[in-house]
């Protein structure tokens, strides 16, 4: 309770303070203004205006390239420990800023504060990690030798230079700030490029590592609409790397851009993908079922099914199917719907377009599947107008089904019934994706064979399927789900460094 007294006085703060604010671009550390904006409105409320970001042009890119890779000629110097103390650093202001950067999620993309408080803990984890798993490269191009022949042989690791952060809403904050974190570390210069229903939270972590003492230039802040700033720096000639996190349709299509090499263009770009999900959870007959049914309604409805990691097909064997779906379905009819900031269960989903795509995939649902419970788009609740959807479950939905194959990223449940143990794996391996899974089962040579046969980058038994802890579940996808990065685990800075094998013969 007295976690949730600050954050509300947190509220308060945040509506007297950042209200009304705007976040101009940042181009080696000048603030500057656009012609255009970007407003941020509240999902909860929509007559709340929260404010605005700059809305970049090309021109405004083309500069931040250029200062980019001017800064980056003094900072690839740096050694990883000065880099990485900055990061530290930037832990410890927003540890101090915690409450305050709930209480704008809330606002901003609305978020409840028990989701946005573990998100921010994230963004800290994320920060430190990366700053830690830095100290451990003893210098730039420092490296192990080993001997072979009377000749040493050294691996260098090089920053790539230059690259394009671009981010997702969902976690616009942790996301954000891993995203950032890592390539900067490793000594590369970025340009981040936040989605657009979120850049007040991306400008407050920019501050943060402004105030942490980034120089200028290396983080450039590029607020703007992802098909033309976010697309102009992809194509660009003088991009290194992309690092990308967001949907399916349009990670294809940033792969497919920055695969074309431009005029005067010198490298291959690398590109790191980190896209959706359509994540099943399989219970048998030998599970624990209340446990079972508690994880699949948190995995399913936190942040309203707003994650890449959220569970959106429940795979239940045929002999515990009905005892199942009845729990599972009644828990989720006690949900609470409300705003983010009185702390309701379920919250309004981002923007108009994705509540227009989810109620469409519902209409579709009750064509697919038997709807069990939900079923309406109300558009408002207790009074507030605002992107309202109800946790909605379908039964008996057969797996070729839309609603089974495509991801909602909403509050909308699928649940397939599986003749045995075999056929639930199967069926959980039948999208495109291959994201998270879990398995909620008491059979060892099950959970034996999920472990072999599971499709997915992330796989739980028996634990509730929330995403990942940075440092002990890296985190990403296979097949369409991605590039399998790893996101939070020891390989991830190895994706911004290049490297070189110098052999020296005495
Ligand atoms: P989105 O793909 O619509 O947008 C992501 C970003 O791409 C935004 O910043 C947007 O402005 C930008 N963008 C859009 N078109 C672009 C273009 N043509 N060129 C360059 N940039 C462009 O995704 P979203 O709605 O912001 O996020 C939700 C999606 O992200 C879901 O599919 C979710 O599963 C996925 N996601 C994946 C992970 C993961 O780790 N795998 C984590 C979080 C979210």
């Amino acid at each position: 309770q007295a976690n949730v007294d600050a954050y509300h006085a947190a509220l308060a703060k945040v509506r007297a303070e950042l209200l009304g604010k705007h976040y101009p671009l940042i181009i080696d550390g000048e603030r500057l203004d656009t012609e255009g904006k970007l407003q941020s409105v509240n999902p909860c409320d929509t007559s709340e205006v929260v404010g605005s970001t700059a809305k970049a042009t090309t021109e405004d890119a083309q500069r931040a390239l250029d200062g980019a890779w001017n800064a980056w000629a003094e900072w690839k110097t740096w050694s990883m420990d000065a880099r990485a103390r900055i990061l530290l650093k930037a832990a410890a202001i927003l540890k101090r800023k915690r409450l305050e950067a709930c209480a704008l999620m809330s606002i901003e993309v609305g978020k409840n504060y028990a989701e946005a408080d573990v998100e921010v803990a994230e963004a800290i984890d994320f920060l430190e990690y990366y700053a830690r798993e830095a100290m451990k490269y003893s210098g730039f191009g420092a490296s192990e030798t080993t001997w072979f022949d009377g000749e040493e042989n050294g691996l260098l690791s090089i920053p790539l230079g230059v690259g394009v952060s671009i981010s997702p809403w969902n976690f616009p904050c942790a996301i954000f700030a891993g995203m950032l974190a890592a390539p900067i570390v490793a000594g590369n210069c970025v340009i981040a490029k936040p989605a657009e229903d979120s850049g007040m939270i991306a400008g407050f972590v920019v501050d943060i590592l402004q105030e942490a003492g980034l120089p200028a230039g290396v983080l450039q802040f590029l607020p703007g609409v992802g098909e033309e700033v976010g697309e102009y720096l992809v194509q660009h000639a003088r991009t290194r790397f992309i690092t990308f996190t967001g949907s399916r349709g349009v990670g294809l299509h940033i792969n497919e851009v920055a695969a074309k090499v431009q005029p005067g263009q010198k490298w291959l770009k690398r590109v790191i993908l980190e896209l959706g999900g359509k994540d099943a959870l399989i219970v048998d007959e030998t599970a624990d079922l209340p446990a079972a049914v508690t994880a699949a309604v948190q995995s399913a409805f936190g942040f309203n099914g707003q994650k890449c990691s959220a569970m959106s097909r429940l795979v239940v064997v045929d002999s515990v199917y009905d005892e199942v779906v009845n729990q599972f379905v009644a828990r989720a009819e006690a949900l609470s719907v409300g705003t983010g900031e009185a702390n309701a269960n379920v919250t309004a989903v981002v923007n108009q377009e994705s509540f227009e795509k989810i109620g469409k995939y519902i209409e579709i649902g009750k064509g697919e599947g038997k709807l069990l419970t939900g079923g309406e788009t109300p558009g408002e609740c207790g009074g507030k107008k605002g992107y309202y959807v109800q946790p909605t479950i379908f039964g008996d939905v057969p797996g070729d089904a839309r609603i089974a194959q495509e991801e909602i990223f909403g509050p909308v449940v699928s649940v397939l019934r599986a003749r045995d143990f075999q056929h639930a794996l199967e069926l959980a391996n039948s999208t495109e994706y291959g994201l998270t899974g879990g398995v909620c089962s008491r059979d060892r040579a099950r959970l034996e064979q999920a472990r072999a046969e599971f499709e997915v980058g992330n796989l739980y038994f028996n634990r509730k399927i929330t995403g990942a802890i940075v440092g002990v579940q890296p985190f990403g996808g296979y097949n369409m789900s991605g590039t399998d990065s790893k996101a939070g685990g020891p390989d991830y800075l190895g994706n911004f460094l290049q490297y070189k094998a110098v052999t020296e013969r005495f």
